[in-house]
């Protein structure tokens, strides 16, 4: 392991910790900590909820339902998914990083091997 690696992990698990610390702020009812991101509820409307809205966004630490492993999410992250993509406010990330990637690789190769198949149909169908 390089010494940047190591750097990399400390960055990481401070992070980690950081977010925790947060863990009991209610962000729909408290104001928002230094570092919080601001929410936009225009961008939240789509939201159908009686519910109060969050007023601003902090990390959040999460565990991998798939691997369990504990990662930071962090809250420009929080508000991209929440606002940009418009994800339910109900809804959180449930599966961290590497196996994000891992199952959007999976996705990748099912669809190459699907349009393979699709263009040696073709072919055999003499085009
Ligand atoms: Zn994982």
């Amino acid at each position: 392991m390089t010494s940047r690696d190591t750097k990399e992990q400390r960055l990481q698990e401070s992070r980690l910790k950081r977010a925790k610390a947060l863990a009991g702020i209610d962000p729909r009812r408290d104001p928002p900590p230094p570092g919080a991101v601001l929410a936009d509820h225009a961008e939240l409307a789509h939201n159908n909820t009686y519910d109060l809205l969050p007023k601003f966004y902090v990390d959040r630490a999460i565990v991998c339902r798939q691997c369990g492993t504990e990662e930071v999410w962090l809250a420009e992250k929080q508000k991209w998914w929440y606002e940009v993509a418009k994800g339910n406010i109900n809804t959180d990330a449930v599966l961290c990083r590497s196996c994000r990637e891992s199952k959007k690789a999976q996705r990748a190769e099912a669809r190459r091997v699907h349009l393979e198949g699709v263009a040696k149909k073709r072919a055999k169908h003499g085009t």
